[in-house]
């Protein structure tokens, strides 16, 4: 299924530029199997880039200016990299506006070049086509120019451009979309870009991602709100408790203890928190121990907690995950990504996948009249060059 995007977005940039391209990039999506909305409050997390990739093609084109095509809006823009960097009203030229800001604050030396890409990752879906955007862009560049960036400044520096386009963004999709590795889940310590993976060995079950297809409107207002409520929660802990510098220090108790000075949302923000970044120790252990049973109770558990502590699922991803519980074929399945709409992730019994999601379509679809999509994904590996 790639080659035929890799071979399409090639054949695309040798129409428009006379010329087959210098480097062919390809940057994947990711999933989280849980630590979910931890990234920011310094928890640990465990993603894995996924099959699903935007293809870029790239060459220098010897001028100032830099000519992008998205393909897949039929959508151009021009760039005069001397001329300061402003917003666009084309939402996703701004992604790639904000890594060449990124790349022009830290000084880095580069000339023209032309760009055409192509994708195959569901848009806001939360399988961050945002993240696979920005840092495919930015490895291109680092590889057409040789500008020696490492991997996880390249995370970074991606971080920086989302933030730039108004997603206050956690560091998960980017790493996980520069660093994965095929058939491994990485576990992302948030504080310190620590990093290790493990196998993602799920025995007899397969990860099915179903696409509520939906994605409310509340989503960029409510996912910066929680920023500033945990923000909140972990000063009024800080008060009480001075040694304890984040969320990862804390405890259920050290939380009751300060319950009557926060309002009931900072209480429930701060459990879920100190909840979630618990359960991914205990996720690991569940993974390493090839125990998918306790891996699935913990994903059920995640969702509870997003739904009811945290607040950001919607009624139609909620509806997805209680359909799937009612499902022996299914062991657990949660909200993914930033929530009120996209994907939920299932664990669900390898050669069950697709009668479960024609059963799960059609009540879905009686319920809320709306499509389900559904994605099978494999775990893969994170960006790379392509080279035949
Ligand atoms: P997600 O990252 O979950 O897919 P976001 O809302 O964070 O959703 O990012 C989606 C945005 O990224 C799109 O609105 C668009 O601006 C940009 N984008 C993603 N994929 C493409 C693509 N193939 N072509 C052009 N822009 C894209
Ligand atoms: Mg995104």
């Amino acid at each position: 299924m790639n080659t035929i995007l890799i071979n399409g977005t090639t054949d695309f940039f040798q129409r428009n530029f006379g010329n087959a391209p210098e480097k062919i990039i390809l940057s994947p999506g990711r999933i989280n199997i849980i630590g979910e909305h931890i990234d920011y409050n310094d928890g640990f997390v465990l993603p894995a880039a996924i099959d699903k990739i935007i293809c870029f093609a790239f060459e220098k084109n010897n001028t100032k200016t830099s000519k992008i095509i998205a393909i897949d809006l039929d959508e151009y823009f021009e760039i005069n990299l001397d001329d300061e960097i402003t917003f666009d009203e084309k939402v996703w030229t701004n992604y790639l506006r904000g890594v060449l800001q990124q790349l022009k604050l830290k000084g880095f030396q580069f000339d023209g070049f032309n760009c055409v890409f192509r994708s195959n990752i569901p848009v806001g879906s939360g399988l961050s086509s945002s993240a696979a955007l920005e840092c495919g862009f930015l490895f291109g560049i680092n590889e057409i120019f040789n500008l020696n960036i490492k991997p996880v400044d390249i995370a970074l520096m991606g971080q920086k451009a989302e933030h730039w386009v108004g997603i206050n963004c956690g560091i998960m999709d980017q790493f996980s979309s520069v660093m994965g590795k095929e058939n491994k889940v990485i576990k992302i310590d948030c504080r310190t870009l620590e990093f290790e993976y493990h196998e993602a060995n799920f025995s007899d079950y397969s990860i099915l991602l179903l696409d509520s297809n939906v994605k409310h409107s509340l989503f960029t207002s409510a996912y910066n709100t929680r920023r500033e409520e945990c923000e909140e929660g972990l000063s009024i802990i800080k008060k009480k408790y001075p040694e304890i510098s984040s969320f990862r220090d804390c405890n259920i108790t050290h939380l009751q203890n300060v319950k009557d000075k926060m309002t009931e949302n900072i209480f429930k923000r701060s459990h879920y928190v100190i909840q979630e970044i618990a359960r991914v120790g205990k996720a690991c252990y569940a993974l390493d121990k090839g125990n998918i049973p306790l891996l699935g109770e913990l994903l059920f558990e995640t969702h509870k907690g997003l739904s009811q502590e945290y607040e950001v699922s919607c009624d139609e991803i909620d509806f997805l995950v209680d359909a799937v519980k009612k499902e022996k074929s299914v062991i657990g399945a949660r909200m993914m990504g930033g929530g009120f709409g996209g994907c939920s992730i299932n664990l669900v019994e390898k050669g069950a996948e697709d009668d479960l999601i024609e059963k799960i379509a059609k009540q879905y679809h009686s319920e809320f009249g709306i499509e389900l999509k559904s994605y099978k994904v494999k775990i893969s590996k994170g960006t790379t060059e392509f080279k035949n």
